[in-house]
């Protein structure tokens, strides 16, 4: 991989975004760009189990040199097994040298879940089992990062029926400081962001109940989706390519799953050109979350538990003598809301069972 050098102007609107995604104030900028510039680069051995390798290509790809090369000057990544370029035993050499070199300092960054079954002989890597490697470099690691859905819980191949026994990081090693950064690929500023929020405030951000940073995973996409205005308004898609599809209607009946996943995807977007795949008339798939996405079909709904607009949110229509969602939302607030709310959800979302994943298959 070629790397480049970046502006001063890319850098620190690099680590703007960053600050940003920590949930930092502006102020930080320069805090944050220090860490960058400090020489306190935190060693890094990067495993591969079961994936795809995605989680890399989103993190490391061409079309954003800037942030790779940023990502690549952060840390001292000594051993990555799809972009090191030694091979065969000159690997197993480079390996056993940085887990030596850098005892009880390294951070372990897993890719891909990891097998269990049969006594985990489905993933060997140098005829070695993903199980045995993980206990190994774990062991001696200060904190471990497991990237993607498959190293946070598994992902798609602990999907029903598990042939390989699939699991995350978390359910295999219980003795370390895990952070996990989910999605199917993650955003690849939440794991620049995590590795900074290290290096800026010598601790490791706070977490969630399933080990994810908050400032990355506290809210729902649902929350923030540009297209919840509709969902308020009770305007959805009913199949892909009809008029609401095509007029960017709510996508809650086609299967989206952003009412319970919580990620920045809506805030955060990908590759810097403001795409998003809810954006694009995908229904969110829930990659976040833990038995969601590859759990449940494509098309099945989920509950709702949040379906009034929330009270900052404008009123759609202010037109006098309609009934407007934001006005229904405001007397059900001053009223106590729970009650309202749920005669709001009554009038507009169909019952549970209706097309859960029958439609259009
Ligand atoms: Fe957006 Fe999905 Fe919520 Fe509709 S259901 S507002 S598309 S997150």
């Amino acid at each position: 991989m070629i790397k480049r050098e970046i502006s001063r102007r890319d850098f620190l609107k690099l680590c703007l975004v960053a600050t940003a995604t920590m949930g930092l104030p502006v102020s930080f900028v320069e805090k944050v760009a220090a860490a960058v510039k400090s020489k306190n680069r935190p060693p890094v051995i990067w495993l591969h189990f079961q994936e795809c390798t995605g989680c890399s290509e989103a993190l490391l790809r061409a079309t954003n040199p800037d942030l790779a090369t940023l990502i690549l000057d952060l840390i001292s990544l000594d051993y990555h097994e799809t972009l090191m370029a030694a091979a065969g035993n000159q690997a197993e050499e480079a390996l056993k040298k940085a887990m030596e070199e850098n005892k009880g300092r390294y951070i372990c960054v897993v890719e891909g879940s990891i097998p269990t079954r049969d006594n985990g002989i489905y993933c060997k890597i140098a005829g070695k089992k993903a199980i045995d490697i993980l206990q190994e470099v774990a062991h001696q690691a200060a904190a471990i990062i497991a990237i993607g859905n498959c190293a946070s819980f598994g992902g798609v191949q602990s999907a029903p029926p598990n042939p390989t026994g699939a699991k995350g990081v978390m359910d295999l090693i219980k003795d370390k400081p895990i952070v996990n950064i989910p999605g199917c690929p993650p955003n690849p500023y939440n794991f620049l962001a995590t590795v900074l929020h290290v290096l800026t405030f010598k601790k490791i951000p706070a977490l969630d109940k399933y080990k994810r940073p908050k400032f990355a995973y506290g809210r729902t996409i649902h929350e923030h989706c540009e297209r919840r205005p509709h969902f308020d308004a009770g305007r959805f898609a009913e199949q892909f390519g009809d008029e609401g599809h095509r007029q960017g209607w709510c996508l809650y009946k086609l299967g989206c799953k952003g009412p319970v996943t919580f990620a920045n995807c809506c805030t955060n977007r990908f590759n810097d050109i403001d795409v998003w795949p809810i954006g694009t008339g995908a229904p969110c798939a829930g990659c976040t979350e833990k038995g969601v996405a590859f759990f449940m079909a494509l098309r099945e709904k989920v509950d709702v538990h949040e379906v009034t607009p929330p009270s900052t949110y404008a009123p759609i229509s202010t037109k006098k003598g309609k009934v407007t969602t934001g006005g229904i939302a405001a007397v059900s607030a001053a009223a106590g809301a729970a009650v309202g709310a749920a005669a709001v959800a009554a009038a507009k979302l169909p019952d549970k069972g209706e097309g859960d994943g029958k439609e259009g298959r």
